[in-house]
């Protein structure tokens, strides 16, 4: 099986597993699982905050940053391809009555601070509370320049507003540009990291902030049933997909950068390579070919793609420079048959 449509089919590493079958463990509601304390620890100082908690998926770290950082009736703004406005099931507004504010992503993912200042409600009972920034890095693989990090930053501090990272893919960030993850978290107020996608654990995201804003969600994450009790069975192999797993997201880069230059060269493909950052590759096919048909192709020969909007590859661990090869090579045999007419 070769799976392009995610990072998170990555399986864990035999050093994960060792390290779940080993892991010492308590009831982590209690605070009495050494190893989450370890892993919860060690993100905190890692990335530069005061505390860190461990939850079950980036939804819910999402989810527990901005219900923590936002009273009923507040609002968030973010991106109109925020994940944590798109993707995420509504949950904010479902769950913690906050309004989100989405706005436009430009075409390198940004969103462009004369939106975001035009967007922030003056004090009026007219309006919801703008309380929140939320940005996030990557974004559909693409990296935002540390500059605009930066600026939004000093935005959202000059507008009394907090500023949340949802840094799913951080990690894919800070590599592509050779830099230390902490050179990107040092810009915001809290920030979500998943632990189960590239980086390969099984399960789990970390959520960072101060020790007032964890504390909050601690009791929110409780709320939502997300206390868990010997987590340090996962939290073990969380623990090696920060101190292992950064470093090798380099190879995903260059097995993403190879597709791409290979699908490039297909006439029936279209790719924007300048859109080509970290470990994702988008694409548009020829409208004579039938997407549905090309995606069932592949499936026979063992090769899994996302084909909703436009096609999506995504590398990952378990995606060899071999297997990129491999899957050209199926394409362009594929191609013919899925011709329309
Ligand atoms: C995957 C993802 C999430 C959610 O993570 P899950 O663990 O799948 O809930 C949040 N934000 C971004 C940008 C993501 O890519």
């Amino acid at each position: 099986m070769i799976d392009f449509r995610s990072d998170t089919v990555t399986k864990p590493t035999d050093a994960m597993r060792a390290a779940m079958a080993n892991a010492k463990v308590g009831d982590d509601v209690y605070g009495d699982d050494p190893t989450v304390n370890r892993l919860q620890d060690m993100a905190a100082e890692r990335f530069g905050f005061d505390s860190a908690l461990f939850v079950s998926s980036g939804t819910q770290a999402n989810l527990l940053a901005l219900i923590s950082h936002c009273d009923r009736g507040d609002e968030y703004l973010c991106g109109q391809q925020a994940h944590n406005y798109k993707f995420e099931g509504g949950g904010a507004a479902v769950l913690g009555s906050i309004q989100p504010q989405p706005l436009n992503n430009q075409a390198d993912g940004s969103i462009l601070l004369t939106d975001i200042e035009a967007a922030i409600k003056p004090d009026d009972v007219h309006f919801a509370r703008t309380r929140l920034l939320s940005i996030e890095n990557t974004i559909g693989g693409k990296v935002l320049p540390q500059q605009y990090l930066a600026d939004a930053q000093a935005l959202a501090f000059n507008h009394n507003l907090k500023i949340h990272l949802d840094g799913a893919r951080v990690a894919n960030a800070a590599v592509a540009q050779n830099i230390a993850i902490s050179d990107i978290t040092q810009y915001f107020d809290s920030v979500s990291i998943c632990l189960s996608k590239g980086l390969s654990a099984p399960i789990g995201s970390i959520l960072l902030g101060d020790e007032r804003l964890i504390n909050k969600a601690i009791r929110w994450r409780k709320m939502l049933g997300g206390g868990m009790r010997q987590a340090g069975i996962i939290a073990a192999a969380a623990e090696l997909a920060i101190t292992d797993q950064v470093d090798r997201l380099a190879e995903d880069h260059d097995n993403a950068a190879l597709l791409a230059q290979h699908l490039l060269e297909m006439p029936e493909l279209n790719v924007d390579i300048s859109q080509v950052q970290t470990n994702m590759v988008f694409a548009t096919l020829d409208k004579r070919f039938d997407v549905k048909h090309l995606t069932l192709l592949l499936a026979q020969q063992g090769i899994l793609i996302s084909s909703s909007y436009s096609l999506r590859f995504v590398t990952h661990k378990d995606i060899s420079r071999q297997d990129i090869l491999t899957f050209v090579k199926a394409l362009k045999a594929c191609l013919p048959q899925a011709l329309t007419k």
